[in-house]
């Protein structure tokens, strides 16, 4: 961090800040003298506070968001240029950037052919959902309205999405929760279930799904919502033998297929997107965050042409379309800043620079893992990892949350923002979770490491 610092902001903004803002899961306490924390200016990788300390933000806005970085003057006078000319009209319509935008996003979709527009990845989920539960009207006689959803993945903040959601410290306190969505279990090879076949983890979890579809009755149910990559629930890639289970699975129960790459999407894995990994077709992907990379809001629910065929039809004009509408969806401001930023990443082969710098970064967290026996795993793909924290190796207890709490503060003191899971479950906030902008080098990468090597150092 840079000690010569100077106050970017007047105490006047830092005080309406304190007085009048409820900030994101957070705790307000009355301190007096306690300064909220102001980010006010950002440039590459690092962002500034409103007192001038500097930080590398090893998490890309606190929740993998700026995939491209900050400060990138090319975004935002696309994005002033469109809202002079058209800054909002409804979806109802079309416009310039919406359209170009999502002709260039399904070019990197092979199978997916419709983009429906709306502002974040909690919408884009429930418009997903919305989707699944008619098509249950137009072809299934009412049946097949239920989603499943994993256990440890999270779809959204709404009352419809967290009750999708299979982290239960999230959901604490805000039921009764929407019906029709229920949980299968997770494919956490470090955490695995009892009864788990170990030799061959992936088919094993895969086949759990299977089992709750069976006890449903596959007549009930009209999609599967998965992460590719289990994100705030801890960085879980699923086992090898997983996705063409899930795939075959899907296939054989006619239930639709429903990827969340609100996280994953836009390269953070060194792919365009998480699936695309492993050779699977889903039939609905949602995203959000890396879109813009929080130049502006957007999210995109992108479907197979099957899908949109399904409200196609005239026998029903009257109440047979999707009946959903987003205001902010027309905003021109999303897609104007989604093609720029999809420019960026092609420009500037930030998919290649995803998987080479997140290679290295993993070999180093291995190192770590080497020298810290509190590390019990490091796992994650692309710019995308985290380790757990354990108490002991072989009985695999997870540290308490506040060691990770200290851990993160220990970090920021010394300039780097890192993430950590926060209210997911009770007994697993023990993982530390770094998700850097795709344009991080290796020197950066390794300040990165060196904050919390010495954060390990002093704190087990
Ligand atoms: N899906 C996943 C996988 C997410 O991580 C998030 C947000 N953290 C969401 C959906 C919800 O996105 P938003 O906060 O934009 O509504």
């Amino acid at each position: 961090m840079n000690n010569m610092t100077q106050n970017l902001v007047s105490d006047a903004v830092v005080e309406q800040d304190r007085n009048h803002v409820w900030h994101h899961l957070s705790q307000h306490k009355p301190y007096e003298n306690s300064d909220p924390f102001m980010i006010v200016k950002g440039k590459g990788v690092r962002v500034w506070d409103a007192k001038g300390n500097e930080y590398l933000d090893a998490v890309s806005g606190a929740v993998w968001t700026v995939n491209v970085g900050y400060g990138r003057r090319e975004i935002a006078d696309a994005v002033r240029d469109q809202l002079v000319t058209m800054n909002y009209f409804a979806q109802t319509a079309g416009n310039v950037p919406a359209a170009q935008f999502a002709k260039r996003l399904i070019s990197k979709m092979p199978g997916l052919s419709r983009v429906y527009y709306s502002n974040s990845g909690s919408e884009a989920n429930e418009k997903a959902f919305k989707i699944v539960r008619q098509i249950a009207d137009k072809k299934y006689g009412g049946q097949k309205r239920k989603v499943l959803y994993r256990e440890r993945d999270y779809h959204g903040t709404t009352i419809t999405t967290l009750s999708a959601t299979g982290q239960h410290e999230r959901r604490h306190q805000y039921g009764p929760f929407t019906p029709g969505f229920v949980e299968v279990p997770h494919c956490c090879q470090y955490r695995a279930q009892e009864d788990a076949d170990l030799s061959n983890y992936g088919v094993w979890a895969a086949d759990q799904i299977e089992k709750v579809i069976l006890e449903e009755g596959p007549e009930t149910i009209g999609a599967l919502c998965l992460e590719p990559i289990t994100a705030g629930g801890g960085i879980i890639e699923a086992p090898e033998g997983y996705w063409p289970r899930v795939q075959e699975i899907c296939k054989k129960y006619d239930i639709l297929l429903h990827i969340d790459e609100v996280v994953c999407g836009l390269g953070r894995t060194g792919t365009w997107f998480g699936y695309q990994h492993y050779g699977i077709q889903p039939d609905i992907v949602t995203m959000a965050k890396g879109v813009a990379s929080g130049y502006a809001a957007i999210s995109c629910t992108v479907t197979t042409e099957a899908v949109f065929e399904a409200f196609k039809d005239d026998a029903d004009p009257r109440m047979g379309y999707f009946r959903d509408i987003s205001t902010f969806g027309g905003c021109t401001a999303g897609p104007a800043a989604a093609l720029i930023n999809m420019e960026i990443i092609e420009d500037e082969k930030l998919l290649a620079n995803a998987t080479e710098q997140g290679e290295y970064l993993k070999g180093r967290l291995h190192q770590l893992m080497d020298k810290y026996q509190v590390i019990g795993d490091v796992r994650g793909k692309g710019l995308f990892a985290g380790f757990e924290l354990v108490k002991d190796r072989s009985t695999k207890e997870p540290v308490d949350e506040s060691l990770t709490v200290a851990i993160a503060a220990h970090c920021m003191a010394n300039g780097v923002i890192i993430g950590r899971t926060n209210r997911s479950f009770a007994t697993l906030n023990n993982n530390i979770c770094l998700s850097p902008p795709l344009i991080v080098t290796r020197d950066e990468i390794d300040e990165i490491v060196t904050a919390l090597d010495n954060a390990l150092q002093t704190l087990t």
